[in-house]
């Protein structure tokens, strides 16, 4: 077995950190000074390093351009009170992005590889933290079939990357979404819990469609009854309803999320009722009716919790509540206080680099 303890790091000598205006960060355009890589040849994890940030050559024929055998991670660093660095359930990131791999026939990262590489690229990378209110750094692993070979095989060479980027406030507003009933993003027995490159190629044309009805985003349903709401964009999805919190459960369709599984935790801690189960639109459209004050949100690593404002439904709008007293904000500083350190970490959320 490898040692992954201390990974050879080459500097960048050009560091791009003073180039950034941390008051106005575009999320997505600005990567960090270093990169960890590594390969995945004859059976094994080798040559993981860090180098300085750069473009990387690849055939044409790499098998990852053709048959999509990609898989990511996202999740974040945060800077604490007292100057320190937290990253957020890195675990739980490092137990998905194996799922996704297995299920897309790639070879899983060895622990060590993931939790020690990324501690240590943070570390190499920590003057890039911002310490704003509601910023952080996003850490954005992934792994791809590099092998040059056409032929739908499992490929024999992968590469392991992982890229940093500073995140400023990272606001979008309410949002506005519609059910979608005709085109789906997964079902059951595929790859909808995989964090794959696939599915989300698959959502980019019905979400611009979406768009152009006036919608920000689209409310997934199941691929069977078109009926059962799965999740929204890359949130997943939750209603207060009843002064219950509902979430659809994990079918294997839906992305097990981390930012879910948190504030579902926190939820259940404070004493509020938590259902995980179907939920057709049918139901929400009867309890809109009704004249219900319902909740809707969705919950992500991205931006924590987006309120949903306007929930299109064959052709009719419904209108969630967005108040100062929902529940949604008291769940969302319940949750960004323990990742920034301002409320005790009564989970062991946190990594302390
Ligand atoms: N669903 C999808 C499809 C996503 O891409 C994401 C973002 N990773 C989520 C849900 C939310 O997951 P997490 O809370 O782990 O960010």
């Amino acid at each position: 077995m490898i040692d992954f303890t201390s990974l050879p790091v080459t500097e960048n000598p050009n560091s791009g950190l003073g180039t950034v205006d941390f008051d106005h960060i575009v999320f997505g355009q600005n990567p960090t000074d270093h990169m960890l890589q590594a390969i995945y040849s004859n059976s094994e994890w080798t040559d993981a390093e860090i180098v300085p940030f750069s473009t990387i050559s690849l055939s044409p024929l790499a098998l990852c351009l053709h048959y999509g055998q990609t898989v990511f991670e996202g999740f974040k660093a945060y800077r604490q009170p007292d100057g320190g660095i937290s990253v957020f359930r890195m675990d739980k990131h490092y137990q998905r992005i194996n799922r996704s791999l297995s299920r897309m026939g790639m070879p899983e990262l060895p622990e060590p590889l993931f939790m020690q590489g990324i501690r240590q690229l943070v570390d190499l990378e920590k003057d890039w933290i911002p310490s704003g209110n509601d910023t952080s750094l996003y850490i954005r692993p992934f792994v791809f079939a590099s092998e040059p070979r056409l032929g739908v095989k499992g490929a024999k060479e992968y590469r392991f990357m992982v890229v940093c980027m500073p995140m400023g406030k990272y606001y979008e507003g309410n949002v506005s979404v519609k059910v979608e009933t005709g085109f789906v993003r997964a079902v059951e027995g595929g790859t909808g819990d995989a964090k794959c490159g696939g599915n989300y190629a698959a959502a980019i044309l019905p979400t611009q469609l979406a768009n152009q009805q006036g919608y920000d985003q689209l409310i997934w349903t199941d691929g069977i009854h078109h009926e059962y709401m799965e999740e929204s964009g890359t949130m997943n999805l939750m209603f207060v309803i009843d002064e219950r919190l509902v979430t659809p459960p994990l079918s294997g369709s839906i992305l097990e999320g981390i930012t879910r599984d948190s504030i579902l935790t926190i939820a259940r801690d404070l004493g509020i009722p938590v259902e995980e189960r179907k939920i057709s639109y049918r139901e929400l459209v009867a309890a809109f009716e009704e004249g219900k004050k319902i909740e809707a949100f969705g919950v992500g690593t991205a931006a924590v919790i987006s309120p949903i404002e306007r929930i299109g439904i064959n052709g009719r709008d419904y209108f969630p509540s967005v108040q100062d007293n929902s529940l949604f904000i008291t769940l969302k500083k319940q949750l960004q206080d323990i990742r920034t350190g301002l409320a005790p970490d009564r989970y062991g959320w946190n990594e302390i680099i």
